[in-house]
């Protein structure tokens, strides 16, 4: 099963893929995390990210789709979890013409639903770890050893340039304005489901199996 996984920033998107990456051995895109890996490492596409992300506006979709592209190439197989992507609803009928074309079905689009005063306490106190991406909060989920990543014991935990308040701002307009019409996109195509993204890990986790998995 092909998935997409949708709702604002903080809903836990990264951290419910994180789930089913170790527990369903799906395949993981997370657009934001390819881009954040194009700016470590500098490449063209990088240096023109920066600006985009650090202030918290969205790609423009050309290149967003082709990076895409070339992910869901590089697969080559089922099970893929969509993170971050599409955005919008151009986005989401450009992955519905590529679905098309190489064979690449999403079976359900879940939108994570957190009220705007939990993402910000999440999005505000959020560090990631430079080296694998894992992800933690200061107060709800802090790492056993404090600075050091649980998984790969680097000690590089920073906070996102666009976990700063005017970011969040920013990014949580754009959510409104352009993504969060993919809730009506998903239900006229018979292929919506939501999910409580408040508490903690283990029982939003249970909650996306749940709907995923579950036969009604
Ligand atoms: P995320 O890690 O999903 O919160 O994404 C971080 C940032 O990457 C966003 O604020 C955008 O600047 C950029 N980004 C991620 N996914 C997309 C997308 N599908 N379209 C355009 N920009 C994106």
């Amino acid at each position: 099963m092909n998935i997409v996984l949708f709702g604002p920033p903080g809903a836990g998107k990264g951290t419910q893929s994180a789930l089913l990456v170790s527990q369903k051995k799906m395949h993981h895109i997370s657009t934001g995390d390819l881009f954040r890996s194009h700016i470590k490492s500098k490449t063209p596409l990088g240096l023109r990210a920066k600006e985009y992300l650090d202030s918290g506006r969205l790609m423009p979709d050309d290149v967003t789709l082709s990076m895409v592209k070339e992910a869901l190439a590089m697969l080559h197989g089922e099970g893929v979890v969509l993170d971050g992507f599409p955005r919008n609803v151009a986005q989401a009928d450009a992955l519905e013409t590529l679905g098309r074309e190489v064979g690449f079905d999403v079976e359900k689009a879940v939108f994570f639903d957190v009220p705007e005063a939990v993402l910000v306490g999440r999005l505000s106190g959020r560090w990631t770890c430079r080296n694998c991406g894992a992800v933690y909060h200061e107060v709800n989920t802090p790492p056993k050893v404090a600075g050091v990543c649980d998984r790969c014991q680097s000690k590089d935990l920073y906070q996102r340039a666009d976990d700063s308040l005017e970011s969040i701002k920013t990014r949580l307009k754009i959510y409104q304005e352009t993504t969060a019409p993919l809730r009506d996109y998903y239900q006229a195509r018979g292929r919506l489901a939501a999910v409580d993204g408040q508490g903690p890990t283990e029982q939003v986790y249970d909650r996306l199996c749940r709907v995923l998995w579950e036969k009604k």
